[in-house]
């Protein structure tokens, strides 16, 4: 019988619960063990795991965090970090492992591959800035609970002379600000892939209102050039001259938390069996990914090799739209 192990690791997710759910129960449909490790690499790395039945995972689907917990551990960026790791896993007779993360957490798991191991990802993060996965398990769910933000926002921004500025997540990757953009309406768009200097933006916001728009909305990714705080400052210092006060509202963790929807339900499912099938065919050092609606593998040193793009083109529609 065949013993595998799984965890998840880094920023948690909506539906990475549904992940471990279908690489539990489709591992024991194969007749084999499952380990679920506590708080990702740290867990590894002390040996915190212990066997999965069935029931263990029942009453998980939808809930959104993740049930084994999630941690950072830069000790695993080391060699014995990631030795004692194997250890761990050799002591129990573990013989394959899944990891369910995003960016970091895959090059953990290219590392832990390159020494040997076998290791399947599955890709998980709600920034889809992963390369070798189309759209990764979250994004949806957080896209969603920004928009109903947005939505919001909209309404009372309609009933006053006032802009407002809401942060979605994203450091390096301005995904779901431009998404969320585009699909809430927005007036203007920040992200990190493209300079949009402070006064363009107060012009865009002064325009829209010449043109007879009720509202005034930007939504900015928190790892813009300017961010939301330094462009609140700007709108404060300017405010007499720009003739409206701008109001800054940050989604933070709430985007992280809440029920995944369906579409991130079935693609955590979906990537889920996915790995598990990839152990039990002995293909491993790759990621669990979804491209032209289907289930696909990329080899992981490819993933750690590349910067998934965003479609800068959109940005340029969200402009037009936004007239
Ligand atoms: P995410 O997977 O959401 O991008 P992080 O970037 O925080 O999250 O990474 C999660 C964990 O993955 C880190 O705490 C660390 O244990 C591991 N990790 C990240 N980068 C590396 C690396 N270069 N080598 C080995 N492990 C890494």
């Amino acid at each position: 019988m065949k013993r595998i192990a799984v965890l998840t690791s880094g920023g948690d997710a909506p539906g990475m619960n549904a992940a471990i759910r279908a690489v539990v129960r489709t591992g024991l449909a194969k007749g084999w063990e499952v380990y679920g490790v506590e708080a990702g690499y740290s867990g590894l790395m002390n040996g915190n795991m212990r066997s999965l039945g069935a029931r263990d995972v029942s009453g998980i689907i939808q809930q959104g965090g993740t049930m084994l917990g999630s941690a950072r551990a830069p000790e695993f960026k080391t060699e014995e970090g990631r030795l004692r790791a194997l250890r761990e896993l050799n002591r129990r007779g573990i013989e394959g492992l899944v990891v369910i993360g995003g960016n970091g957490s895959q090059t953990g798991a290219n590392a832990l591959s390159q020494m040997g191991f076998p290791v399947v990802g599955v890709a998980s993060t709600i920034d889809n800035d992963l390369y070798g996965s189309e759209i990764t398990i979250g994004v949806d769910t957080a896209l969603n609970i920004a928009l109903e933000a947005i939505d919001r926002l909209k309404t009372t921004a309609s009933s006053h002379q006032r802009a407002f500025m809401i942060e979605v997540m994203g450091r390096d990757c301005g995904y779901l600000a431009l998404m969320a953009g585009i699909a809430g309406g927005a007036e203007a768009i920040v992200i990190p892939e493209r300079e949009f200097p402070p006064e363009q933006i107060a012009s865009e916001l002064r325009e829209a209102y010449e043109r007879g728009k009720a509202h005034a909305i930007v939504v900015v990714a928190e790892g813009a050039q300017h961010n939301a705080e330094e462009l609140e400052q700007y709108f404060k210092q300017h405010e007499e001259r720009l003739g409206f006060d701008l109001r800054v509202t940050k989604l933070g963790h709430v985007q992280r938390g809440g029920e995944p929807g369906a579409f991130d339900r079935l693609l955590a499912t979906r990537l889920g069996a996915g790995a598990t099938r990839c152990l039990e065919q002995g293909q491993h050092g790759v990621l669990v990914g979804w491209n032209r609606s289907e289930v696909t593998t990329t080899p992981l040193t490819e993933v750690v090799a590349h910067k998934k793009q965003i479609d800068l083109s959109l940005l340029d529609l969200a402009v037009e739209l936004s007239q």
